[in-house]
Formats: C-alpha cells, sequence, structure tokens
C-alpha cells in the first residue's frame, strides 16, 4: 500500500485514514491516486463506516462502496463494525489493483458485491461466499478477528483474512475479463493450471468428498487452488497481489530488498517480517513455502494483473 503526504502539513499517511496525526481532514482520489483536502465530494459512507475516498459528487458513494449492492442485516452486535471491516478489505483491494491499472478508465467495468452476514440477530443463516458473472457474495463475519482465528485453523489457511477473500473473488471476475479482453490469455492459463471448462460441480464435490492430492504443496499454492483450474487462477491471483503488495509496502518504507524482481522481494519482505515478529514472541505472518512450480504460476498470474507495462 501507498503512504501518501497529507496535502496540508505533508507527513505521510495510509491512504485508508480519513485525518492525518495533527488532525487535518483528508479524503482518497482514488483515480488521481493522491490525498486532498476533505472539502471536495466525499463518500457518503465516511461518516457511518469511516471511508476515506472521495465521491464523484455530493451525496454519491466512492467507486469502492457503489459496488456493493446488498448491505448487510445490521441487527446483530458488531455488525455495524464488521460491515466496516468488509468495505475497508474492498477498498485496500480495489486501490492495489488501481495502481496495476485496473477500474481506472472513466467508466470502469466493476464487480458488484452483496454483503451478508451468517450471524443475524437471534439466528445463523449460511452464506456461501463466491463469484458468479460478476456477482460477489461477502460474509461479513469473515471480518470478525475471533472467528478469522478460528478459521484460520480449522482450514489450515494461516493467511486467511477479509482481504485474501476479496482477493481472491475479485480474481474470479478478472479471469472473465482477462479471458474476453486478451487472446492470448486463456491459451497460456490452459497450459499451465488446466482447462477450467472442466466440470467445476463435478470437480468440487471430488475435492469435499477425498481432499486434495497428497503432493499438492509442490504444484499448488493450496489444497483449494487443486480443486478446478479456475480455483489455481483465484488462489494464485489472490496471492499474488498479496505479495505485490507486500513488496510494495515495503518499497513505500525504504526497506532494502537485494534486488530480484517484484515476487523475489516480495518473499524476502516475508521472511524478514517472520523475523521481526519472532522477536516479539509472535507467530510467523507469513508461513509459506513456495515450490517452483508454484513460482511460475504466481509469476504468470502477476504477469497479466500487472497492466502498467501496458
Ligand atoms: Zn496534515
Ligand atoms: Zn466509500
Amino acid at each position: 500500500m501507498d503512504i501518501l503526504p497529507c496535502p496540508d502539513c505533508g507527513i505521510r499517511i495510509f491512504p485508508e485514514s480519513c485525518f492525518c496525526a495533527n488532525g487535518h481532514a483528508v479524503a482518497f482520489d482514488a483515480r488521481a491516486r493522491g490525498l486532498v483536502p476533505a472539502q471536495g465530494p466525499l463518500c457518503a459512507n465516511r461518516a457511518s463506516l469511516g471511508c476515506s475516498w472521495t465521491a464523484p459528487e455530493e451525496g454519491a458513494l466512492c467507486l469502492s462502496c457503489a459496488t456493493t449492492t446488498v448491505v448487510p442485516d445490521l441487527s446483530a452486535p458488531g455488525a455495524q463494525e464488521l460491515y466496516a471491516a468488509t468495505e475497508a478489505a474492498k477498498r485496500w483491494v480495489f486501490n492495489g489493483l488501481m495502481r496495476l491499472g485496473w477500474f481506472v478508465s472513466d467508466a470502469p467495468e466493476l464487480p458488484e458485491f452483496h454483503l451478508m452476514s451468517e450471524k443475524i440477530e437471534g439466528r445463523r443463516q449460511v452464506v456461501m461466499m463466491g463469484h458468479a458473472d460478476g456477482l460477489i457474495t461477502l460474509n461479513i463475519m469473515e471480518a470478525d478477528p475471533a472467528t478469522a482465528i478460528r478459521r484460520k485453523q480449522e482450514f489450515d489457511e494461516p493467511i486467511r483474512s477479509m482481504i485474501g477473500h476479496v482477493r481472491h473473488e475479485v480474481a474470479h471476475f478478472l479471469h472473465d475479463r482477462l479471458g474476453r479482453e486478451q487472446p492470448g490469455f486463456l491459451p497460456a492459463f490452459r497450459q499451465l493450471m488446466g482447462d477450467e471448462r472442466a466440470d467445476y460441480g463435478d470437480a468440487l464435490e471430488a475435492y469435499y468428498d477425498s481432499g486434495p492430492g497428497p503432493g499438492w504443496p509442490e504444484t499448488h499454492i493450496s489444497a483449494y487452488a487443486s480443486a478446478h483450474p479456475h480455483e489455481d487462477w483465484a488462489e494464485t491471483a489472490a496471492h499474488a497481489m498479496h505479495l505485490e503488495d507486500l513488496a510494495q509496502s515495503a518499497e513505500e518504507l525504504g526497506l532494502s530488498l537485494n534486488g530480484g524482481d517484484r515476487l523475489d522481494q516480495a518473499q524476502m519482505a516475508g521472511i524478514g517480517l517472520n523475523h521481526m515478529c519472532r522477536a516479539l514472541g509472535q507467530p510467523d505472518p507469513y508461513p509459506m513455502v513456495i515450490s517452483p512450480a508454484v513460482r511460475q504460476k504466481l509469476d504468470f498470474a502477476l504477469g497479466w494483473l500487472d497492466r502498467r507495462a501496458g
């Protein structure tokens, strides 16, 4: 994530902040990629959800909040905070992708989000997170810290997070777009990750019945990635977004990462992060080992995700 100067005093802050440390009210103009004084039109979710982004006109939502067409039931205690955290994760993911050249046209083609909660006052409902034809469903309970810790262990997904869920589902959306817009994408994708036209329902059923193959860590970024080529792409592309953001964050902090390409730098940053957390007696935040075959898939994903080279 970029760290940007406050337009009033110049101290550097996250674009997610509504105020700098000196108390200046700021807003983030995502398309111009800069902080501006909070005087122009601001996102209508600024007061209720803490959204720092500017809006196209007074009373409107920002580019990111406007993609949410179903807002969650807020009757359960804490639901408002989980809703705010989910919108913050969406903004973080959109911001990173805009930096890579996505969603920056005058009328960007964006996914649509339905935000649901598995916990509604007095009862629970099943919320299936997923992507279908540009519509993404998210369960805001995944933003609850206690739930996240439980599910990290339950599903053996050490870096499970709401930002990870958003990146995974948006990756499915981007796969559709790349398939439609870039003639070279699908043939290259099929060669590397398999044919996504294979029956999805059958593949997922087989995965949930018998689990991943024993050799999956050599070939896939996660067990779930081995379920179907679509999931291999979504898991791999989401991880490529994680690593790109990690490398970018290290660069913003002025850390020296001993050369290499973007993914080498990200891995170096991950190792450094683990090292620093051990100093505080905390678990490794990036306990991942990347095999050569998975590295090749990450290179492929990042190559297609980064549109800045033209
Ligand atoms: Zn300031
Ligand atoms: Zn907003």
